[in-house]
C-alpha cells in the first residue's frame, strides 16, 4: 500500500512537473517573498514556483521595484551610485512555510523608519558629505542597521535637534565605530 501511495505521489509530481512550463502562471505551490537592495534601499518581490511542500524551486520570477522612504532620500541626495542591485532577502511565506526571515529584515525596518530619514536630513544640513556617508553606510549595512536604528531614541529625548546632537554626537560616534569594527569580523555577503 505504502509503495502504491508513494508511486501515485511520484506520478502526480511528474505530471505537475510536465505541465509546469505551460501553466506556471497558475502554479499553486508558490513561495512569495521580497528583498531589499543594501546599496540603494529599494525593494523587489519574488515568487518561487516550487514542488508541492518541498523547497525545490523550478522557476523564480521577480516583481517590479518599489521605493522606501530611505531609497527616496538617497535619490534626492544623489547618493545612489551606478550599481547592480545587491538583494538581501527580507521575508516570505508559502508552500508550507509559515514565515521565513532573512538578513534583510532589519534593513527593511530601517528603510521604512522616518526617524532615520529625518536624522540623515539633519546631517546633510549640518555635517560634511563624508560624515553623512559614514552614517548612510552604517544604516544600509545589514550587520549594523539595527544598531543604527536603536540609537535614534537618544535624540528623541530632547525637544531640540541641535541640542540633542550637541549632547549625543560623541557617544553616538563611538557606538557607531564600535559596531562597525565588530561587524567587520563577519562577512557582509
Ligand atoms: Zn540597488
Amino acid at each position: 500500500m505504502a509503495a502504491q501511495r508513494s508511486s501515485k505521489f511520484l506520478t502526480t509530481i511528474l505530471l505537475l512537473g510536465g505541465a509546469a512550463p505551460l501553466g506556471y502562471p497558475y502554479w499553486p505551490f508558490n513561495f512569495n517573498g521580497f528583498s531589499i537592495c543594501d546599496t540603494c534601499g529599494v525593494t523587489r518581490s519574488r515568487r518561487e514556483r516550487q514542488l508541492p511542500l518541498l523547497d525545490t524551486t523550478w522557476r523564480t520570477t521577480h516583481g517590479s521595484e518599489h521605493d522606501t522612504p530611505l531609497s527616496r532620500l538617497l535619490q534626492e541626495f544623489d547618493r545612489v551610485p551606478q550599481h547592480e542591485h545587491t538583494w538581501q532577502f527580507v521575508r516570505g511565506a508559502g508552500n508550507g512555510t509559515q514565515c521565513a526571515i532573512g538578513r534583510g529584515q532589519y534593513l527593511y525596518e530601517t528603510a521604512q523608519d522616518e526617524r532615520i530619514v529625518e536624522f540623515l536630513r539633519f546631517l546633510k544640513k549640518r555635517e560634511s558629505s563624508e560624515y553623512l556617508d559614514s552614517w548612510i553606510s552604517f544604516a544600509l549595512d545589514h550587520r549594523t542597521t539595527l544598531r543604527c536604528r536603536s540609537m535614534m531614541w537618544r535624540l528623541e529625548r530632547y525637544p531640540d535637534r541641535e541640542q540633542a546632537w550637541w549632547n549625543e554626537r560623541r557617544s553616538m560616534d563611538e557606538s557607531r565605530e564600535e559596531a562597525a569594527q565588530e561587524a567587520a569580523r563577519y562577512p557582509r555577503y
